[in-house]
């Protein structure tokens, strides 16, 4: 018998598939989960399902059973991998069933901020729609223009398919590697990061949230695009150094943003950047459509009984804990 343990509500029928492994137990009160519940539960849980609690040193010496934490998105930057590790604690995630929605929200940051749309339809609301429209109000064109995405992953490939065969544009990329497929297939163009930079006039930001990404997009980085560029952020909010990028906008160093991702989130309404009319926010919004949340919820249930059965190559082991298994 199996007591899994979940930090969030999902559909009836995977809880009713997690209930047949044994115990199943989430928070069923009205409010907020307290931290005594969540501990008491970790204690005994054998399997942890969540959304994106912090997996630490000090979660983690509560939960003498646990073998694994499932998490229903593909991000794990929650994930503390060193603790885990020394506990034996496998991590999943759940690549690739998001990859096209979340493209299609970058995109959409991508027009809106071009095309204005959220500070035009202000300004349609609030009555001054009154005669004609004048060159201060033109946006810039997408199409034909070069992108530059940073971190040619899943999701970065999506993107670059949308820019590519739906607004023929050039597509720069810098990751870690080479991306044969995203060259061949949409003419990716690998450029390093500070050229990537220098000839972009939308750069999307898809990297995962790592040591090496924290504050990526700095002053420096700003610096380097062009006047006339777009910045989006679909990554992670800590790949941005926000004061930065506050300066950068409103000193006319570049053009726009889209962030689809704060520091903090829920961000606060002060945060200096939500004060920019160039500034198009939307709320950690890139996977959530219903379709896709369902199919991120299934697959982290599947990972999760997966690993609990030994079955772990069915499961999608996060890159950095995959030779744990062999330890199991
Ligand atoms: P992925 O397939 O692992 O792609 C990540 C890419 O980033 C890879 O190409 C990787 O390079 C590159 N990269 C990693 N570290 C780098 C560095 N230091 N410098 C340059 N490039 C680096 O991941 P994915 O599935 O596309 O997801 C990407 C990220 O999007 C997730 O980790 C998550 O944070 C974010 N996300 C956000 C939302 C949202 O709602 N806004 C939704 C889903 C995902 P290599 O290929 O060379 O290894």
């Amino acid at each position: 018998m199996q007591r899994v343990f979940s930090t969030k509500v999902l559909r009836s029928d995977l809880e009713e598939r997690l209930a047949e492994l044994g115990v199943y137990t989430r928070w069923r009160e009205e409010g907020p989960m307290p931290r005594e519940f969540l501990l008491e539960e970790m204690a005994k849980a054998d399997a942890l399902i969540t959304g994106g609690l912090r997996i630490d040193e000090t979660l983690l010496s509560q939960a003498k059973a646990l073998r694994v934490v499932s998490t229903t998105s593909v991000g794990y930057d929650h994930f503390d991998i060193a603790a885990m590790r020394r506990h034996g604690v496998v991590g999943t995630h759940t690549p690739g069933v998001l990859d096209d929605t979340v493209a299609d929200l970058a995109m959409a940051l991508v027009l809106a901020t071009a095309r204005r749309i959220v500070e035009l339809d202000g300004w349609v609301r609030q009555g001054r729609w009154t005669k004609g429209f004048d060159e201060s109000l033109f946006g810039v064109d997408v199409h034909h223009r070069t992108m530059g995405i940073l971190g040619m992953g899943r999701i970065g490939e999506a993107v670059a398919r949308r820019a590519h065969y739906g607004f023929g544009m050039n597509v720069l990329y810098h990751s870690r590697s080479r991306h044969p497929h995203a060259e061949a297939s949409v003419h990716a163009v690998y450029a390093s990061f500070d050229e990537l930079l220098r000839q972009s006039d939308f750069v999307v930001l898809l990297t995962p949230l790592t040591p090496a990404t924290i504050g990526l997009m700095n002053r420096d980085a700003f610096a380097k695009m062009k006047p006339s560029a777009i910045f989006i952020n679909v990554s992670r909010g800590k790949t941005v150094v926000e004061e930065d990028l506050f300066q950068a906008l409103q000193s006319g160093q570049i053009r726009a943003a889209g962030l689809d991702v704060f520091v903090t989130e829920p961000t606060p309404t002060d945060n200096p950047l939500l004060s920019l009319p160039n500034v198009v926010a939307s709320p950690h919004i890139g996977s959530a459509t219903q379709a896709t949340r369902d199919d991120m919820d299934r697959l982290a249930v599947d990972n999760l009984i997966a690993v609990l059965e030994g079955r772990f190559e069915d499961a999608r082991i996060v890159p950095e804990l995959q030779d744990l298994v062999k330890e199991l």
